[in-house]
């Protein structure tokens, strides 16, 4: 099975920084959304008020911490960065946002795990600017209202379905984030390879940008490690030849699929017939935890329309029996016909 390091989590900043596009005209792909951002930004500066607040959903790894930074860099504001899971109590967040300064970004990563107590602070400060304290217990407590200076909160979560309706209600820029063209990631392998300064056969490229899973993080650490076997045992430069027997040795195949993908169709194929299996069954049966099925392995599988999801649960569809070389089975019943 692959190296585990190729999965999709956060890299730590400094490994990550020299690669992420700066400006908006730098990121490559998600056309819409960098065309409706750069006016709202534009917007946002000639009126000299905060942009409105932004949430950005989508699978791992698309872009979306990218372009909250891009955001704030060419809104000419300062920004501040935190995540769900770390703001365990309302102080927390108070704290921040009490120190933001006029017009500040402030990105919230996972957002959809915030807790209730937190989110219950978010609400006033999102909408009127302000932060309702509560002071003291008991009868004698009291609640105190504290101006905030104008901001905007950059959500980021790739569970959209988790986000309480309040808060999905409160971002006035809701923008979904798709997986790239094999083309865009080509510009981006092309132009990482550039910034890493390694020579670079089109054709090297391009292999490893149709095996990066639709995903610029994806295909960043592919590049890294394709490197690695170029600058080891071919000479320096990244051939499709050499690209190819890296990947394959890392074991991505032709499609982009890691190992934890091609166990995830397989025992849809063989353990359940090709399904409807439920989505916990699949997580017993494979150890992967239902979150991580859900936001990282089954979007993409989806979107190549390698699986389906039914409301009795996943099924293979036609690609997946033929990406696993597998005949599909004909329609339930049909040999009782005869
Ligand atoms: P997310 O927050 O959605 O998980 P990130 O913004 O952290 O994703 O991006 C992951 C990696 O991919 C970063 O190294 C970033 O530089 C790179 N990346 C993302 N989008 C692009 C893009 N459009 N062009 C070039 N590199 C990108």
């Amino acid at each position: 099975d692959p190296d585990p390091t190729l999965r999709a989590e956060a890299l730590p900043e400094d490994q990550d920084r020299s690669l992420r596009p700066q400006a908006l005209k730098e990121f490559i792909g998600q056309r819409e959304a960098r065309a409706n951002l750069a006016v709202f930004i534009q917007s946002a500066r000639q009126r000299g008020d905060a942009m409105d607040h932004t949430l950005f959903h989508g699978p791992p790894g698309l872009g979306k911490t990218t372009l909250a930074q891009i955001m704030a860099r060419e809104l000419g504001v300062g920004f501040r960065m935190t995540s769900g899971p770390v703001l365990a109590k309302a102080g927390d967040l108070a704290a921040i946002l009490t120190n933001l300064e006029r017009n500040d970004v402030l990105f919230i990563d996972e957002i959809h795990r915030l807790n209730a107590a937190v989110e219950e602070v978010l609400y006033p400060a999102m909408e009127d600017f302000e932060l309702d304290l509560v002071i003291g217990e008991g009868p004698a407590a009291r609640t105190v209202r504290i101006e905030l200076q104008p901001f905007t909160l950059v959500g980021a979560t790739t569970r959209l379905g988790l986000l309480t309706t309040p808060l999905r209600d409160r971002f006035g820029i809701p923008t979904r984030l798709q997986f790239y063209e094999i083309d865009e990631l080509h510009e981006i392998v092309r132009r990482n390879a550039k910034l890493l300064n390694i020579p670079t056969d089109p054709d090297g490229a391009r292999e490893i940008a149709r095996r990066s899973r639709g995903t610029p993080r994806i295909a960043g650490r592919l590049l890294r490690r394709v490197v690695d076997f170029a600058v080891v045992e071919g000479g320096g430069k990244i051939s499709r030849e050499l690209a190819d027997a890296s990947l394959t040795r890392l074991g991505v195949d032709h499609l982009g699929l890691d190992g934890a993908d091609r166990r995830y169709l397989r025992l849809i194929a063989e353990a359940y017939q090709g399904g409807p299996v439920g989505i916990e069954t699949i997580s017993a049966a494979l150890s992967e935890s239902r979150d991580a099925l859900e936001e990282v392995i089954e979007p993409f599988l989806l979107q190549q329309g390698l699986i389906q999801r039914t409301p009795r649960g996943r099924m293979l569809a036609q690609g997946g029996w033929t990406h696993l070389g597998l005949p599909a089975p004909g329609p339930k019943g049909q040999n009782d016909l005869f």
